[in-house]
């Protein structure tokens, strides 16, 4: 007779075919994963949230390595721009669904992993539903909502959160919500005020960086899931945070606790639902697609490319000031007076008090902390070119490049 334990794992473990034995077998031969540990590789299931920087290198070695069930939350299309970092799409996917391209090449390099594709944004009102289907969730996201979203889904569905995060040429990475390891608000409580941290988009990233990152997140995936007894094969980075410094080449670590007061998984949590993440991090979410723009933002009237335009066009005088960066300004400008945002307090000189000021930026953040700064110092006459030079670009001249 068989002893329980071995009738579980008879009943849980799916068996390898022929071909999985020969595919796996420089892994096999590793008494650390052995043929348990691809049985239990088979039978996961992990949930990525996000196919971009570092979803694409965490899918494709999550696949290579034979995790059974991948499923894939996305709902953004290709854009030239991803390429220089999200290896899982290529050239001709330009403007195709993420979710199809990241799924045509995870089933082309191992077509014996089932893909499941959630094609939509992670919400507080899908997130659960989406999550109770995964033992592991990996956030391969690149804003604060969805981060704090997934951390809270993580720990009240009570699954493993493999958590990394990128910027320019630093990245972080740890293992949150594991049974008795901290969580991302033990670490962050509150997210830093909006506008506080730039995105990707807006402070630049090197490329290699969420592949590296990306590989380190797989790497604690397929060790938690070796290990098939809640602790994770060898040492996870349950209770550390790891820094990742491309530029030094350097690596550290930082020890992290579980927060007794943590609100959502300390010892009297006060968050035991899905909250309205949006509102937490304090940014109004994204419009629908519109051609109107907000006429007044915080007090700066904003106004848009074709009216910036039209003004020209018609002889008006107004003054274009750009607040991005002098390298920026040589990908792409309008001709405007370059003051760099940070650079704006003390060349206040260079600016007319009675002229009509048009402030702009890449896409209309920076140029609108920098009018409201301009009214502070008793600007009257100052708007915000909304949607920036990409805008430009979109609606008045194409030969603009985008960046
Ligand atoms: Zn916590």
């Amino acid at each position: 007779m068989a002893t329980v334990a071995e009738a579980t794992a008879a009943v849980t473990l799916p068996a390898l075919t022929h071909e999985e034995i020969a595919r796996y077998s420089r892994h096999l031969i590793l008494p650390e994963v052995g043929m348990e540990g691809q049985q239990r590789l088979k039978a996961a299931k992990v949930l990525c949230v996000g196919t971009g920087g570092l979803g694409a290198p965490l899918l494709l070695y999550l696949a290579a390595a034979g995790v059974g069930t991948l499923g894939l939350v996305d709902f953004d299309t290709v854009d030239a721009s991803n390429l220089h970092r999200q290896v899982i799409h290529s050239t001709p996917d330009v403007g195709r669904p993420k979710l199809d391209s990241a799924a045509d090449k995870l089933q082309a390099l191992n077509p014996g992993v089932k893909i499941v594709k959630h094609n939509t944004m992670l919400t507080s009102a899908n997130a659960m539903e989406i999550l109770k289907d995964y033992d592991i969730v990996a956030d391969g996201t690149d804003n604060f909502q969805t981060r704090y979203l997934v951390n809270d889904a993580s720990v009240l569905s009570g699954k493993p959160n493999v958590y990394a995060s990128i910027f320019r040429f630093e990245g972080q990475a740890s293992v949150f919500g594991a049974p008795d390891g901290p969580c991302y608000r033990c670490l962050y409580p509150e997210p830093p005020p909006p506008g506080l941290v730039p995105s990707c988009a807006e402070g630049g990233v090197l490329g290699i960086l969420p592949g590296l990152l990306g590989v380190i997140q797989a790497t604690e995936v397929i060790k938690l899931i070796l290990s098939g007894n809640g602790e994770a094969k060898g040492e996870s980075l349950v209770g550390r945070l790891l820094l990742v410094d491309a530029l030094g080449m350097r690596f550290r670590e930082l020890k992290l606790r579980k927060n007794p007061d943590c609100p959502v998984c300390g010892t009297h949590p006060t968050v035991t639902k899905l909250i309205d993440y949006d509102q937490f991090c304090g940014i109004t979410p994204p419009a629908k697609e519109t051609t109107q723009v907000a006429s007044v933002q915080n007090g700066v009237p904003q106004i848009g490319p074709e009216e910036l335009k039209r003004r020209q066009t018609a002889g008006q005088d107004v003054f274009v000031l750009d607040v991005r960066e002098p390298h920026e300004y040589q990908i792409a400008n309008i001709g405007g007076h370059l003051i760099p945002l940070n650079d704006l307090p003390k060349r206040l000189s260079e600016l007319d008090r009675e002229k009509n000021i048009v402030v702009h930026c890449k896409s209309g953040g920076r140029s609108q902390k920098a009018s409201e700064f301009l009214q502070q110092q008793g600007f009257q006459h100052v708007e915000n070119l909304a949607g920036g030079i990409t805008a430009w670009s979109d609606k008045v001249d194409p030969s603009i490049p985008k960046y």
